[in-house]
């Protein structure tokens, strides 16, 4: 008896999208419960290919089916997120990949926290002219007087393209205050965006490592999007304490302005760089269970550090040049 099916999907192997209808038509007199793909060797449950939502998870955004549905998994998902193996151990490949809601998600969520972060920068600006503006401040700093004096000012137009600074130049601080974060900042967002691209190009263009993942392309630009999207939330984190900092000294008075806080956001970015690597080996290992995996591993490992901050810098200068742009054109 040929067992009932969906006649709408075609039955692929989840993890490289090997037509199994043949298998299928092969059976005769029974099923079995469980399968191994003859092309890339997964062993799957055949429930999980005929019927991919049957393995849906309850607390992923991605299978979530309405926005507060997707509201109420934001803060779950980003839990699992948080220990890569945990997310991949149950993401794997046989759950169901939904590109769209997986993008709004990510653009959303960061495109919150983006605005959060700067209005903290706006503020910090706004309360160290209102610092420089007072008489103390004026008697120890004369050289700075005129140029803060001008910060202080209530002008609207100053403070528009003030606001529209902190919007478009999120890796540069154009007010001038505590480069050496800023210059961090940079240099890890470089490496949040451009190694996960450079691990997309190395699992899904280059022949070689492509063969020796035998992967659905869209498990990559899911890992692509996911890594991208968590790695850009640190990051976002790292923007507000170069402000924060300031706020400190402002606040506190203490003369280190911002060493505590020095320590804190490179060490954070630092995490996120771990982050990033050990995402992606536990995709390789734990949720796409290539095997073997320690070449894959080493070899991408290799072409990601060398290629990837290369190609976020050149997006970096491409942004930086298109906020240029926008700035000329506003003003
Ligand atoms: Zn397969």
């Amino acid at each position: 008896m040929t067992p009932k099916m969906p006649k709408a999907a075609t039955p692929i192997c989840p993890k490289c999208g090997y037509d199994q209808s043949g298998i299928i038509d092969s059976w005769t007199d029974r099923c079995p419960v469980e399968g191994r793909c003859a092309e890339c060797g997964l062993d799957f449950a055949w429930a999980d290919v005929l019927d991919p939502s049957r393995v849906d998870l309850p607390w992923y955004i991605e299978h979530a089916r309405s926005k507060r549905e997707m509201m109420r998994r934001t803060i779950p998902t980003l839990w699992m997120l948080l220990i890569p193996n945990r997310y991949w151990k149950r993401v794997g490949v046989e759950s169901r990949i939904q590109m769209r809601v997986l993008l709004a998600w990510c653009v959303v969520l960061n495109a919150v926290l983006y605005l959060v972060t700067s209005a903290v920068h706006l503020f910090a600006m706004f309360e160290l002219g209102r610092y420089w503006a007072t008489p103390i401040a004026t008697l120890q700093q004369n050289k700075m007087v005129a140029h803060w004096q001008f910060f202080a000012q209530t002008d609207m137009k100053y403070w528009s393209k003030e606001v529209l600074g902190s919007l478009l130049y999120p890796f540069i601080d154009v007010n001038g205050l505590g480069g050496e974060l800023s210059e961090a900042w940079l240099g890890f967002s470089f490496i949040a965006i451009g190694v996960p691209l450079m691990w997309l190009v190395i699992l899904s263009v280059v022949p070689t490592t492509r063969r020796l993942a035998r992967l659905r392309i869209k498990h990559v630009f899911r890992a692509t999007v996911v890594s991208i999207g968590f790695a850009f939330l640190g990051i976002q984190i790292l923007r507000s304490a170069d402000a924060i900092g300031l706020l400190e000294g402002l606040w506190v008075g203490s003369c280190n302005m911002k060493g505590s806080i020095n320590t804190v956001s490179v060490t954070l970015g630092l995490l996120m760089v771990v982050w990033v690597y050990w995402f992606w080996i536990s995709a390789i290992r734990v949720g796409w269970q290539v095997r073997p995996s320690w070449l894959l591993i080493l070899l991408g490992s290799i072409a990601t550090l060398l290629g990837g901050p290369m190609i976020g810098g050149l997006i970096g200068v491409a942004f930086e040049a298109m906020a240029q742009l926008i700035e000329l054109l506003a003003y």
